[in-house]
């Protein structure tokens, strides 16, 4: 931290971005400077451990920590061949991210984006070549919030992974409605059809690293990793900041 910074921290103290309490000393311990979230919201966070499933990072309660695949993956594998979240979408963590989307909070992306790379960097074995996409939104839905909240975050994570990052091939053509509320067979179709490539020459044997800040139903993912795959993509990476435990 230099000395402005500093005198700024002593004039404006800044708040947890969670449960807005002044951060004198009482920041994630790692990562002093850049994550605005106090320890006690950062410990509340419920972490994703094993075991859990390979493909999709459904956990699972069991005592023997074996990684297996779960019933879903068995029965019809995704076309991503893995997903990744630090978190389950619940409590703090869900609010939060709920504040980031819908409330307008950009700057959060200064705090969650440094989470979500943290976890990459442990969780993506190989990064070299590999380029990164956000989850894009349909140009309809980014008039009105302003902001993609998944490029907000991709540009962080490409910044300390140091990949590519590519914002526009991946298209959002068709503005769907909103997934929640829809059974599994109905999210599918729901955005079926509502992804493409500008350009397929980029993805060519590629990997690539799907950004979104949270897997509900993955359809949207498993959409987007389908068009990517059938233009002749390499492996297909989705993380994410959170994920619901029921997916
Ligand atoms: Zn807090
Ligand atoms: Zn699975």
């Amino acid at each position: 931290m230099n000395i402005l910074n500093a005198i700024i921290e002593i004039i404006y103290p800044p708040r947890c971005l969670i449960c807005e309490k002044f951060l004198v000393n009482h920041r994630i311990k790692k990562h002093q400077n850049d994550i605005l979230i106090c320890q006690e919201c950062f410990n509340s966070f419920d972490k994703i451990t094993s075991p859990l499933c390979p493909i999709c990072y459904k956990p699972f309660e069991s005592e023997i920590e074996i990684d297996h695949l779960c019933e879903d993956c068995l029965r019809k594998r995704p076309f991503f061949d893995a997903l990744g979240a630090p978190y389950l979408y619940v409590g703090d963590f869900m609010m939060g991210i709920h504040h980031f989307k819908y409330g307008g909070k950009t700057h959060m992306a200064g705090s969650l984006g440094p989470l979500l790379a943290s976890f990459a960097k442990k969780w993506l074995k190989k990064v070299d070549g590999c380029l990164m996409m956000p989850v894009p939104l349909h140009p309809k839905r980014l008039r009105e919030r302003g902001f993609n909240q998944s490029l907000l975050l991709a540009r962080h994570v490409a910044g300390v992974l140091d990949t590519e990052l590519d914002f526009l091939t991946l298209r959002r053509v068709r503005d769907t409605k909103p997934q929640t509320g829809l059974h599994r067979d109905e999210r599918r179709k729901n955005v079926r059809k509502a992804f493409e490539l500008t350009s397929t020459d980029v993805v060519k044997r590629r990997s690539i690293i799907l950004v979104d800040d949270v897997a509900t139903t993955g359809s949207t993912l498993n959409e987007c990793a389908r068009v990517l795959k059938r233009s002749g993509s390499g492996e297909v990476f989705c993380l994410v900041l959170a994920r619901t435990s029921g997916m």
